[in-house]
């Protein structure tokens, strides 16, 4: 009975982060990204990896397959899918190899990482969480600078005013112009 367990476990966890991410992208005006938000999650390769490596919602199934196979099929599919991954875009054999990223993913990325936070840190999360996340990240050479940037600012901002202040089109849309368009 594990496997009913760990599937509808893992629905589950799906649902509720597509649901946290929906509202924070409706909030952030861009809807139509937040309805589509992680949908390849449903996909045979993602979807039964983490009915495999379930593990009860507190960490990410990926991280834990990462550590155990040295790899996540789950994830290298999800990242070929989903523009809203810095991943998506880097390509190493490119000249271009760390483009821009559109402003509709960004603000989805964003919203992604607020989400992903408020569920595996719950009511220890606060607005010092993402900018702290991003900071540590051992992948950040891999952002664009311009895109860093952009993301750096915005959680300064959000750290100082609050995420119901900060998380709007007009900010977003200002910042996005200040530091990846000019
Ligand atoms: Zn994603």
């Amino acid at each position: 009975m594990k496997f009913f367990y760990n599937f509808f476990g893992h629905l589950n966890t799906i649902n509720k982060h597509r649901f946290k991410v929906f509202k924070l992208c409706f909030k952030a005006g861009i809807p139509i990204r937040g309805l589509l938000h992680d949908l390849s999650k449903y996909s045979i390769t993602e979807f039964f990896e983490g009915v495999s490596y379930y593990a009860d919602g507190k960490l990410s199934p990926i991280k834990v397959v990462k550590k155990e196979k040295g790899y996540s099929k789950a994830w290298l599919h999800h990242k070929g899918k989903n523009k809203h991954h810095f991943e998506y875009w880097t390509d190493l054999t490119s000249t271009n190899f760390l483009p821009v990223i559109l402003y509709k993913y960004v603000v989805e990325m964003i919203c992604d990482q607020i989400a992903a936070g408020q569920t595996y840190i719950g009511k220890d999360w606060d607005e010092s969480n993402p900018l702290n996340h991003l900071k540590k990240r051992k992948d950040k050479k891999y952002i664009n600078h311009r895109i860093y940037k952009f993301l750096e600012e915005f959680y300064i901002y959000m750290q100082k005013v609050g995420l119901n202040k900060a998380l709007n089109k007009k900010t977003l849309k200002e910042y996005y112009k200040k530091y990846v368009e000019s």
